[in-house]
């Protein structure tokens, strides 16, 4: 007896809302903070997209019909929804699309190795190349390569990347991707392969592109997976002076001008004549996945915040979500978009495209330059344990426009620690989404999104990049 109305009083304790209400669910939120914890605890809205656009549509490869179905679903989603002015707006974009892909080394020990093409890259043609494999085990390496010295040969770019909070490992390994098959070229090599940029430990080759310089014929490329790259090491390890031959088949194609285009959707503001906010992600996807960490989540949570400031009643500001098309071949949708609307002034921007784990740092550029409103966002942001900080905002790639505009930006970090595990690979599913991490981003989102879209009051920027911010 004494047992259990102590467990009755913990129940109570537990679930204050429940006892004092119907006894079965909990009273509705009223202020915008019980709005936010409540999306914490309850939203299924992100989910609900992430789920529809990796089920129903899965791949989005930039410029493919794939991606034109994701922009037919979105809209129909977006006005499921009740977002009004949902539109399209096209624009054309240069297309290439994945072939077969496949390595081996021939000798001096000979095994298949799982690679996928870069984008951007050139053809072996369905033959193949077979060259020899010059091994340089960071990108320095293989710029203090002498001019000339790799004709005829196969470049191996390999680096150390280690997982991070805050994604910067991405900024050290990155380049052997970004810029290292044409620098490769740039010294005669026939084609390149790198160590996946990535994190795991899978046989998950990841995809991304790469760009050329100018006056440097592009060559076949891709991305060992790591396993992989780990073994074509111990092979030069273990080759002493015999070289090491492979054999590279890359069919990638160009399919010339394609049409691409930009999804928006608006929760009009109670003054349509004041600056809107700006939230943005990317609509397309890496063929090699279904694009669920990037960036499904991004637009899953982007849209439930809007709607969740719509709950707390009509907004002073309009809130548009834009779905950039075509990021990951080159930001051509963020492009596209700042050349339409550059003469649009927008009141802050802000993306979400780094997966779906926690938000965990706040970081603006007018930190210095407009403390109480910085203030006010952080106050808005602790109950979900995100920290402060002096770094300045620079935001995500689909945010062209504001920065064009040297506009205010937020950038609301999230945990990147596990996010170069699955990024640009086969891996990039669902199933990697936790529900729970999922539910704080929109919370978080709705928390900072309410405070801007109900503020009259300019936000202060200095004229520079916030000097003395750091
Ligand atoms: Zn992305
Ligand atoms: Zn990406």
């Amino acid at each position: 007896m004494k047992s259990s109305l102590l467990a009755l009083a913990a129940l109570s304790f537990a679930f204050p809302a429940a006892a004092q209400s119907s006894g079965t669910r909990e009273a509705a939120p009223r202020t915008p903070a019980e709005h936010a914890a409540d999306a914490a605890k309850n939203d299924t809205l992100a989910w609900d997209f992430v789920d529809g656009i990796t089920t129903e549509i899965g791949p989005r490869q930039p410029g493919t019909e794939a991606e034109a179905r994701a922009r037919a679903w979105a809209i129909r989603w977006l006005e499921a929804h009740r977002f009004a002015n949902v539109a399209q707006e096209p624009f054309d974009m240069p297309t290439w699309v994945r072939g077969d892909e496949t390595a081996e080394t021939i000798a001096p020990f000979a095994q298949p190795l799982a690679i996928t093409a870069l984008g951007n890259t050139a053809s072996t043609g369905p033959a193949g190349i077979t060259a020899e494999v010059v091994h340089f085990p960071s990108y320095a390496a293989l710029e203090a390569a002498a001019p000339g010295s790799l004709a005829g040969k196969i470049a191996f770019i390999s680096h150390d990347m280690r997982p991070t909070q805050d994604g910067s490992g991405y900024g050290f390994a990155g380049p052997a991707r970004w810029t290292g098959p044409g620098l490769a070229a740039s010294k005669g090599a026939i084609a390149t392969v790198i160590r996946s940029i990535g994190t795991e430990n899978h046989r998950t080759p990841h995809t991304g592109t790469t760009t050329f310089p100018e006056g440097v014929t592009p060559t076949p490329a891709g991305a060992l997976s790591n396993p992989d790259a780990d073994n074509l090491e111990r092979m030069f390890a273990r080759a002493g002076q015999r070289p090491i031959t492979m054999r590279l088949v890359l069919t990638p194609r160009w399919l010339g001008t394609t049409k691409s285009g930009n999804v928006v959707g608006e929760i009009v503001g109670r003054n349509r004549s004041l600056p809107p906010v700006l939230l943005a992600c990317h609509i397309d996807s890496w063929d090699l996945g279904t694009g669920a960490i990037d960036d499904g989540a991004g637009c899953g949570i982007i849209a439930a915040a809007a709607k969740r400031v719509q709950a707390m009643g009509r907004p002073l500001r309009t809130i548009r979500v834009l779905f950039a098309g075509a990021e990951e071949t080159g930001l051509w949708g963020s492009r596209a978009y700042s050349a339409a609307h550059l003469a649009e002034p927008f009141y802050v921007g802000i993306e979400s495209d780094f997966g779906a784990d926690r938000i965990w740092r706040l970081d603006t550029n007018f930190t210095a330059s407009d403390p109480a409103l910085y203030r006010e966002l952080a106050a808005a942001v602790a109950p979900f344990g995100v920290a402060p900080s002096r770094e300045v905002a620079t935001g995500g790639a689909d945010l062209n426009v504001v920065r064009d505009q040297n506009g205010a930006l937020i950038d609301l970090q999230q945990d990147g620690t596990r996010y170069f595990d699955l990024h640009h690979t086969p891996d990039d599913t669902l199933d990697k989404i936790d529900p729970a991490q999922l539910r704080q981003n929109v919370a978080v989102w709705a928390a900072v999104v309410n405070v801007l879209a109900n503020r009259a009051e300019p936000i202060r920027r200095t004229s520079e990049a916030e000097p003395g911010n750091r």
